[in-house]
């Protein structure tokens, strides 16, 4: 393992003078660690073997990511692995994602290991994924697993690159690439407590602001001790705190997830937070439901806005339809947030035109939209009118559906688009709710 400068300078060459695309993973410690940090950085490149790299000796490696900057690097679900790679300088001009790839080729599991076993036939050796990658030294073992991980990526770049090419996918693949190679660092979440596993639970505003004040708590904690916060209370025991409101230490420690190992001074201390919350005026509390601005959640939307709703479903049945003609998963061919944010609040009017630039200015690429601005255009310009306007997955397909093609088709169906009729959205029949809940199983299901 690379950890001293004199080492890195001799690897950067050797690496720099390779040839062909570069193979690049990197291990955190998640579950283990406070943060998202790298604690192995592994590369492989034709004519320069494989490099393991310990970045916490070397923290900077960004002569190793200059050295690289025109070579097409390879990796396997890369927006896992770019935000470390980032703290460390380390980021691509150009790459390929083995995992994307197979998802737009249709495979039905793009795990690494299952991947090189359908593309390459080879056995790859498992079960280190886990591992707590920050333990030093690294035992050889491990080593030898993580050396695995870039040993065929570039192979698998190779075949997988001759299959998108074979479906006629390898331009819409590259568009996809670049678009991740070029997004800019993900900012950080508003309101990160508010993702505590179980908050669904969590409604009255008391109760929320117990959630926060734990959360936040346990996070100064984790972080001055480097774990994982789940390691220091699980998200399960703040809202166990959280609907209880115990009145003091002892109460506390009744709940699960709290008294088991729990010394009294480490009690006292999440007792104070769930004590600072109850001492909060109403003012201080934290609002309920989502902070983030958009659409509110499908489910709500037969009841705020049954047109919207039908809209959704139709959207995402057309979507549904065409991503199975093209055989790759509905989130690769658009993203579910951009079809609910167009549903929500459709441009005006709804035209090709009015549909691309709406697509376009939520993030979705050319091939994105020249797949499903057609089938949007038709899906939003139909008023929810019998059951297969809602409900059939036997959406208009592709570019070839003029406008009213399908089975949206009848004349009184344009007719009704035409006038813009209110009156066609049949309050009562209870369609739109369950074309929400139809699509809404099928997604889940996928
Ligand atoms: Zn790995």
């Amino acid at each position: 393992m690379i950890a001293d400068d004199a080492a890195l300078a001799e690897m950067i060459a050797a690496f720099a003078a390779g040839s062909g695309p570069v193979a690049v993973d990197a291990e955190r410690a998640s579950g283990y660690r406070y943060g998202q940090r790298a604690y192995l950085v592994q590369l492989r490149r034709e004519g320069a073997g494989t490099a393991l790299i310990d970045p916490v000796a070397c923290p900077d490696l960004s002569a190793l990511g200059e050295a690289l900057s025109s070579v097409e690097w390879v990796l396997h679900a890369a927006t896992q692995d770019l935000p470390c790679l980032r703290e460390i300088g380390m980021v691509p001009t150009r790459l390929f994602d083995t995992e994307l790839a197979g998802r737009l080729a249709g495979f039905p599991r793009v795990g690494l290991g299952a991947m090189v076993e359908g593309v390459l036939g080879f056995v790859l050796e498992k079960g280190h994924s886990a591992v707590d990658w920050s333990t030093r030294p690294l035992p050889e073992p491990w080593l030898r697993y993580a050396a695995l991980d870039v040993e065929l990526l570039v192979d698998l770049r190779d075949a997988l690159e001759k299959e998108l090419d074979r479906q006629g996918k390898l331009e819409w693949a590259r568009q996809e690439f670049d678009a991740i190679a070029t997004a800019p660092p993900p900012e950080p979440r508003k309101d990160p407590w508010r993702r505590t596993s179980g908050m669904h639970k969590v409604r009255r505003r008391r109760q929320l602001g117990v959630v926060r004040e734990l959360w936040q708590t346990r996070d100064r904690i984790a972080q001055r001790r480097d774990v994982s916060p789940g390691k220091v209370l699980s998200d399960a025991a703040i809202v166990e705190a959280a609907l209880a409101l115990p009145a003091n230490a002892h109460a506390l420690a009744a709940l699960n997830g709290f008294g088991n190992r729990m010394s009294r001074r480490q009690l006292e201390q999440w007792q104070a937070a769930v004590d600072r919350a109850k001492a909060m005026s109403e003012s201080q509390l934290p609002q309920p439901g989502q902070s983030v601005v958009g659409p509110p959640p499908p489910r709500a939307w037969a009841d705020k806005d049954p047109e919207a709703a039908a809209r959704l479903s139709a959207a995402r049945s057309a979507v549904s339809a065409v991503a199975e003609e093209l055989n790759m998963p509905q989130e690769n061919l658009i993203a579910p947030d951009t079809v609910r944010r167009v549903c929500w609040e459709p441009p005006q009017p709804v035209d090709p035109d009015s549909i691309t630039a709406a697509l376009t200015a939520l993030g979705a690429r050319p091939w994105q939209v020249e797949q499903v601005a057609p089938v949007l255009v038709a899906a939003l310009s139909a008023k929810a009118t019998n059951p297969q306007a809602t409900g059939s997955t036997q959406a208009p397909q592709g570019t070839s559906a003029p406008q009213g093609a399908g089975p949206l088709g009848s004349p009184e169906a344009a007719g009704a688009r035409e006038n813009g009729s209110q009156e066609n959205g049949a309050p009562g029949t209870g369609l739109p709710d369950d074309g929400v809940r139809q699509t809404g199983a099928r997604r889940t299901g996928a």
